[in-house]
C-alpha cells in the first residue's frame, strides 16, 4: 500500500514545492515508484519537474472536478523519473467548483483509491493556504510533512496548521498524523534560526527531522533548468540534503510498518 504524504504549510515561500519535487526525485532514485501531485494553481512543481504547465493535456482540475480517470490525467515519468499530476491556473477554478459538489473533501481520496497500490509513495504539493484543495490533500493523505523556515513567526503559523490537522483528524481522516517537520533554508550562522530550531525540537521532539535543508542557490536555480536539483547539480549541498531526507523518510516508514505489524500480532 503506497504511503500518501501531503507537503503543507499555509505560509508561502517556506520550501513546500522545493521539498515535494526533490523528495519525489530522491525517493525515485532509490527505485521506489513515486507519484507527485501538484495541487497549487501556480504550477511550480509541474514546471520544476520539467513539464510545461501550459502544454499538459489535463491537470488535477480534470481529476477532481470532472472526475476524469487517473490514467487520462497522469504525466508519466518526468525528468525526475516519477509520475506527475500537473497543475496550472485552471486549478484556481477547482477551488470554487468543488464547493458545489457532494463530499467535496473526498474527491482526491476517491480519485487515488484505484492507483494507490501502484506507488510506493504519493507526494502532494499543497497550495499556500488551508483551502479546499489542501483539505482534499489532507483527507487523502496518511500524513503531513511540514516544511518551515526557522523565523520568529514560524511557530505561530505552525500552531494554526496543527489545529487544522487535529480538526481534520476528528472529522474526515482519523488516521492523519504529522510525518515530520522539516527545517528549510537553514543558515546555522543565524542566531534566531538556532533559537527557533531549539524551541521546535523541545516542542515537537522526534517529529523534527534530523536532516536540515540548508540555504543553497542550486535549489533555487534547478526549477529554471526544469529538473530536480539532483539532475542539475548532484554534488550540491541541496541535492545531498534531500537525499538524506529521503533516507530518513524511508527509515521512518519501515519503522512504522514494523510497529504496526507487531501491534497487529499482539491483538
Ligand atoms: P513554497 O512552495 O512553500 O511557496 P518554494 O519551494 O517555492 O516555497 O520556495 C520559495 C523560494 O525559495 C523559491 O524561489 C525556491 O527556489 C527558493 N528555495 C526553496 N528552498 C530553498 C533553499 N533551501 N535554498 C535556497 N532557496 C530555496
Ligand atoms: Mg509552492
Amino acid at each position: 500500500m503506497g504511503k500518501i504524504i501531503a507537503v503543507a504549510n499555509q505560509k508561502g515561500g517556506v520550501g513546500k514545492t522545493t521539498t515535494a519535487v526533490n523528495l519525489a526525485a530522491s525517493l525515485a532514485a532509490t527505485k521506489r515508484k513515486i507519484l507527485l501531485i501538484d495541487l497549487d494553481p501556480q504550477g511550480n512543481a509541474t514546471m520544476g519537474s520539467g513539464i510545461d504547465k501550459y502544454e499538459v493535456p489535463a491537470t488535477c482540475y480534470e481529476l477532481l472536478v470532472e472526475e476524469k480517470p487517473f490514467e487520462q490525467v497522469v504525466c508519466k515519468e518526468t525528468t525526475g523519473l516519477y509520475d506527475l499530476i500537473a497543475a496550472n491556473t485552471d486549478v484556481t477554478a477547482a477551488e470554487i467548483k468543488l464547493m458545489e459538489v457532494y463530499a467535496r473533501e473526498q474527491r482526491l481520496k476517491k480519485a487515488l483509491a484505484p492507483v494507490v497500490n501502484q506507488y510506493d509513495f504519493i507526494i502532494i504539493d499543497c497550495p499556500p493556504s488551508l483551502n479546499m484543495l489542501t483539505v482534499n490533500a489532507m483527507t487523502a493523505a496518511d500524513s503531513v510533512l511540514v516544511p518551515m523556515q526557522c523565523e520568529y513567526y514560524a511557530l505561530e503559523g505552525l500552531t494554526a496548521l496543527m489545529d487544522t490537522i487535529s480538526q481534520l483528524t476528528s472529522v474526515v481522516n482519523g488516521n492523519l498524523h504529522i510525518e515530520g517537520i522539516l527545517r528549510t533554508m537553514y543558515d546555522p550562522r543565524n542566531r534566531l534560526a538556532n533559537d527557533v530550531s531549539e524551541q521546535l525540537k523541545r516542542h515537537f521532539g522526534d517529529k523534527v527531522y534530523r536532516t536540515v535543508i540548508p540555504r543553497n542557490v542550486r535549489l533555487a536555480e534547478a526549477p529554471s533548468f526544469g529538473a530536480p536539483v539532483m539532475y542539475y547539480d548532484k554534488s550540491s549541498t541541496g541535492a545531498k540534503a534531500y537525499l538524506a531526507l529521503a533516507g530518513e523518510v524511508l527509515r521512518k516508514t519501515e519503522k512504522q510498518k514494523k510497529n504496526k505489524k507487531e501491534a497487529d500480532l499482539s491483538i
